[in-house]
């Protein structure tokens, strides 16, 4: 089954085989979830809509419905389809999908939506006269289930371990394949440093497909390894004597047409552009906020130490794999085109709507006060004294999600581009989160955030 190009119509669902469409979304815990149609309704739900109930912006990742108001048992909004995302899913017969925004009834995005919210970002990055393209670059665990219910690493081999490859080669080929079909342009593979870890690359797109794309990324590294009796988990740390799982945003600047590059300038320091280096500038002064977005679940922050190249501290350098944000070398056959700035503090428990978001709206503030990029970091941050990196303006990141959260609540910029619905929803779904896993212990922590990211 391939899925067919172009706009899509029921005619072309149907020959492609498909015989129910979910439209998915992802809320305030990260969760992607979603509600299908059959394909002889579909003409009037791309129209329609598919109802849901306005609670689940308030649900946590637990299954906990939070007080929120607004968002409770009464109010129904209705999940609109983007019709060019229609894929065909290669990893459950007859399914397709399309991602969705959250509409009110009378058809205008709801403020609680994620997907409005990325899209209101990318039309201010827009009007000040930029767009932004990115990839969310992911790693993540096969695990076997073990008969009592807990996970084990599918192997242990060593970090780009041609064993590695050969023992994940099934899946991953598999993967790589189901990826292909959807459109998704595969980079780089390879097996990462902790036991049963992966590396996949996607190409880079425009800031909304690029959160598209990590949906069904998500979805289809979980997906496919599902057939092969494997779990996929790209929880921040699903084993906690092992490596955690980035999510790194991989993110430059264009021109409107998405042809030229902003962020770079070949007479700039590494080859980015000032424009570059404000936007860079602001991501970093909003990190202990933006961080609730981007690195969002209690397990996130297990993951978020020094000396395990995941980034602890807000600090900049070029190829500085410590470093929260990472200007990379570029490559000769296309310096411009490769240009590009890597945020490590992120993982994919995010919704990667609120975290690109987010990240948008950061280096947007940046941009429009011309902020200034302090200096590079040239070693470990970690190694520095704290005398040392209070000289250089470096902090350590919020070491728990409940102080990102507090951050972020005291973050304007942040928080006036999240909308006040949205944001009351958000940190009151986190709150409870952090609350919740800080009742019970490491091991129920571990098991639920396994198999939910
Ligand atoms: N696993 C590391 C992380 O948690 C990243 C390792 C690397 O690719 O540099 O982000
Ligand atoms: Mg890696």
């Amino acid at each position: 089954m391939a899925t067919p190009r172009g706009r899509v119509t029921p005619a072309t669902a149907r020959r492609a085989g498909v015989r129910l469409i979910r439209f998915l979304y992802t809320d305030n815990g990260g969760v992607t979830r979603g509600k299908a149609t059959h394909v002889e309704s579909l003409a009037s739900r791309i129209t329609d809509g598919i109802g849901l109930t306005v609670a689940m912006q308030a649900m946590n990742m637990l299954a906990q419905l939070q007080p929120v108001e607004g968002l409770g048992p009464v109010g129904e909004i209705r999940l609109k389809p983007d019709p060019r995302t229609f894929t065909v899913l290669p990893y459950a017969p007859h399914a397709a999908a399309m991602t969705t925004d959250m509409c009110t009834l009378d058809g205008a995005p709801w403020d609680v939506c994620p997907r409005s919210f990325l899209k209101r970002q990318i039309a201010a990055c827009a009007r000040a006269g930029f767009g932004v393209r990115a990839a969310f670059e992911c790693e993540f665990t096969l695990a076997i289930r073990r008969g009592d219910g807990t996970f084990a690493p599918l192997d242990e081999s060593l970090c780009f371990s041609t064993l590695g490859m050969t023992t994940a080669a099934p899946v991953m080929d598999e993967i790589v394949a189901a990826l292909e079909a959807q459109g998704i342009q595969v980079e780089q593979y390879y097996p990462e440093l902790g036991h049963g870890q992966q590396e996949l690359s996607i190409r880079h797109a425009a800031a909304l497909e690029a959160a598209d794309r990590q949906v069904l990324y998500r979805e289809t590294v979980r997906g496919v390894a599902y057939r092969h009796g494997l779990f996929a988990s790209l929880a921040p740390k699903p084993f906690l004597d092992q490596a955690g799982n980035g999510g790194h945003i991989h993110f430059s600047l264009w021109d409107s047409a998405g042809r030229r590059s902003l962020m770079h300038d070949p007479r700039g320091r590494y080859g980015v552009s000032a424009l570059g280096y404000h936007f860079i500038a602001g991501v970093l002064e909003h990190l202990p906020a933006l961080l609730a977005l981007t690195c969002p679940t209690v397990n996130s922050y297990r993951r978020l130490q020094p000396h395990f190249w995941s980034s602890a501290f807000t600090a900049w350098g070029p190829d500085n794999r410590e470093a929260a944000i990472r200007a990379p070398s570029t490559f000769p056959s296309d310096r411009a085109g490769s240009t590009n700035a890597e945020l490590k503090a992120s993982d994919a428990s995010s919704n990667p709507y609120l975290a690109l978001g987010g990240l948008l709206a950061a280096g947007l503030d940046g941009v429009t006060r011309a902020l200034k990029l302090g200096e590079p970091v040239l070693v470990d941050p970690g190694t520095l004294s704290d005398t040392e990196r209070a000289a250089r303006g470096i902090q350590r990141y919020p070491t728990t999600l409940g102080a990102a959260l507090d951050n972020l609540e005291k973050d304007r910029a942040l928080m006036g581009a999240l909308g006040a619905p949205l944001a009351r929803a958000y940190l009151a779904v986190k709150h409870s989160e952090a609350e919740a896993f800080a009742r019970e212990d490491a091991v129920f922590e571990t098991k639920h955030h396994f198999w939910k990211f």
